[in-house]
């Protein structure tokens, strides 16, 4: 097939495999100094996979991770990639109060501005936690001295989601866009086409035909996303995770790398602030 005329954005959320939402009931922030990271080393295997094929991405970091592995931070902005911030400490926005959120999203920005030597512009919330209780995010966020926002994911789902929310970019605020998850729209109702959970879960060609779907149909660019953790399968599994989050987390991680490589060759892939206009 050929390739289509537009050029999509890929993101990665760096987190380690311990810090996911779904698993904070059994690990917690205060054990995360003693567990075994991860992420510099699953980092340093996208940031190869991005400089095989030539493509570019927009990494929103956790100031957390930033802190204890600059290295990461000097190896995305050398590799010519976009840093974004992921909040500070995983906090669900959500979860916070508009004093708690402004200031874990001021400090993650100044943390990963001060290690990369430049503007951070783009934030995406842990969760997409940002739905219809909690637009206040979008002030706060403006407030900060980010640009832009990809925090909504217009889907229904048991951790998140705004159903009715715009499924393209817009302005949030007058000097915020927010750049919702991708979704296709079938059956009267929107269906993720984002990668996450669900480009482990189904098979590559559904992904491929989703992000297809939405450069014709739709005449869009697709935001895609995953995590650093998704492609290590050899991660120390966590105690305790059972049920539907260790599915979720443990699926197909094996075929993570091998379908990246696939969707890079697929598609052109591009840093956010390069896709959309007006995210800087
Ligand atoms: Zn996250």
């Amino acid at each position: 097939m050929a390739r289509t005329a537009l050029v999509n954005a890929l993101t990665i959320d760096v987190e380690d495999y311990f810090q996911v939402s779904a698993m904070a009931p059994h690990v917690s922030r205060s054990q995360w100094d003693s567990m075994p990271c991860r992420v510099e080393r699953n980092v340093d295997v996208i940031l190869q996979l991005l400089a095989d094929s030539g493509a570019r991405a927009t990494f929103f970091t956790l100031g957390w991770v930033a802190e204890r592995y600059p290295g990461i931070v000097r190896r995305i902005a050398d590799g010519g990639h976009e840093l974004g911030s992921h909040g500070y400490a995983h906090h669900r926005a959500s979860d916070q109060s508009p004093e708690e959120f402004l200031d874990d999203v001021r400090h993650a920005k100044s943390v990963l501005e001060d290690l990369s030597g430049e503007p951070v512009h783009g934030y995406r919330a842990p969760s997409f936690s940002i739905d219809e209780s909690n637009l206040w995010a979008f002030d706060c966020l403006l407030q900060a001295g980010y640009r832009y926002s990809s925090s909504v994911y217009p889907v229904k789902h048991d951790h998140y989601g705004m159903p009715d929310a715009p499924r393209f970019a817009y302005a949030a605020r007058e000097g915020l866009l927010e750049i919702p998850m991708t979704t296709t729209r079938m059956w009267r109702r929107n269906l993720p086409a984002g990668g996450g959970g669900f480009f482990r879960l189904m098979p590559y060609a559904m992904s491929k035909w989703l992000i297809n779907r939405v450069n014709t149909i739709d005449r869009q660019p697709a935001l895609f996303y995953f995590h650093p953790w998704e492609v290590d399968p050899e991660q120390p599994r966590v105690h305790g995770s059972k049920g539907r989050t260790k599915f979720r987390h443990y699926l197909n991680l094996h075929r993570t790398e091998p379908r990246l490589r696939r969707l890079l060759a697929d598609f052109q892939w591009d840093r956010v602030d390069r896709v959309f206009p007006g995210a800087r």
